[in-house]
């Protein structure tokens, strides 16, 4: 049954507020509700949208498994694809052996939220303006049905992605990659690969751009570094090139520009402050080599949640030592991202034997 979505909160305090109704957001408000009332916001109408190539990581399905929840809905043809590698300054592809599940990331939202039980209280659109710490708690200041609002609570949570709200108001704004996604309509079948494309030609600024068949359509994505110019024009010439070289991409039929966290330090990776919690993008939680996201989201979702079952005050510090092992993961990451973004990197990727770049890619 879909979870009932209200427009102003109901009550005036919490003993959790989770910002953002993300996979993170979703994993944590499921995990709080058994210490006490939980207010879920999204600025959003829900369910929601979100630009996505929608490449499901084993390690999602794992935390998903362990809340009773399945992707099976949400999959879509073809069902499994592997990750490719394209170099098109060198003419090199690389097919991997790491390989995801494809879905609808509207259906595998829908299907989070439908998770909740009916104790988590869930409003939108409701963004979260900002928060405010003090000696008892927190004060969440909401923009509900027009109007401002105020909410009390013991803990927040905030998980709302690359552009946080609350992030920003316990540590400053910080600057997101961005993204253009087209829906592009097929001629003919397309193999079942998520292609990620390298390429110095497209422009100062393209990160990198990816390519994935799903429901007789192509998702074609091109990420950005903050700051670049023309990035629409850079994803027109990425897909000219693409439809050169690829007979059956026909015309786009929708286009959406959206963000991903940029984490390029140590520093970007932030688990909270006080009695604030950081879960997912909002806290530089993705991979930087890969931007793979929502097997991140859920990992630090759930723990973010479990953290908030405990005495507010020593939340935090028993979020950071559950994370330690997913820090160290992003450290590693990355201390190779330079090495993989210079000319020797990209290289030596050309010149490694496929079985060699594929196990290594399980890695990034
Ligand atoms: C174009 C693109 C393609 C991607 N492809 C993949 C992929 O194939 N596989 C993969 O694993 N990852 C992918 N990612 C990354 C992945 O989508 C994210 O890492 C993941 O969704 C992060 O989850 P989250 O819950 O942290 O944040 P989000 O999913 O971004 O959710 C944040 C929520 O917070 C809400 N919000 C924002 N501000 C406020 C506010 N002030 N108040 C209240 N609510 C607010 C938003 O409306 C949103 O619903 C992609 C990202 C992009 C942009």
């Amino acid at each position: 049954m879909p979870h009932a979505i209200g427009n102003i909160p109901k009550r005036d305090s919490y003993r959790t507020v989770v910002v953002g109704a993300g996979p993170a957001g979703v994993l944590a408000a499921l995990r709080a509700a058994s210490a006490g009332p939980v207010l879920l916001v999204d600025a959003s109408p829900l369910p929601r949208h979100k630009s996505c190539g929608g490449m499901i990581h084993a390690l999602s399905e794992r935390v998903l498994a362990r809340h009773g929840l399945r992707i099976g809905p949400a999959i879509r043809e073809p069902e499994r694809v592997r990750f490719r590698f394209l170099d098109w300054d060198a003419g090199v592809t690389k097919p991997c052996s790491l390989a995801f599940h494809n879905v609808d990331r509207d259906e595998f939202d829908l299907l989070l939220l439908d998770a909740l039980p009916t104790s988590v209280e869930v409003v939108a659109p409701c963004p979260a303006v900002t928060v405010q710490q003090d000696d008892e708690g927190c004060t969440v200041l909401l923009e509900a049905d027009g109007r401002r609002a105020e909410v009390r609570c013991a803990l927040v949570i905030g998980a709302d992605g690359a552009r946080s709200a609350v992030r920003e108001a316990i540590a400053g704004r910080t600057k997101p990659y961005v993204t253009l996604q087209d829906t592009v309509e097929l001629r003919g079948p397309l193999e079942p690969f998520f292609d990620c494309i390298y390429s110095s030609r497209i422009g100062a600024g393209h990160a990198y751009s990816y390519l994935v068949p799903k429901d007789g359509h192509a998702l074609v994505g091109s990420v950005f570094y903050p700051g670049t110019r023309r990035p629409r024009e850079q994803h027109e010439s990425v897909l000219a090139e693409l439809r050169a070289r690829m007979r059956a991409l026909g015309e786009s039929v929708a286009r959406e520009a959206s963000a991903a966290a940029f984490v390029r330090g140590p520093q970007d990776v932030l688990a909270g402050a006080g009695r604030v919690l950081l879960a997912g993008e909002a806290g530089g939680f993705l991979s930087p080599t890969s931007g793979e996201g929502i097997s991140y989201a859920l990992r630090t979702g759930e723990a973010a949640g479990l953290a908030a079952t405990r005495d507010p005050d020593e939340a935090l510090d028993a979020y950071r030592r559950d994370l330690r092992p997913l820090v160290r993961q992003i450290r590693f990451k990355l201390a190779v991202l330079p090495a993989m973004e210079s000319a020797t990197g990209r290289a030596l990727a050309r010149a490694l034997p496929a079985p060699v770049v594929s196990a290594v890619t399980r890695y990034l």
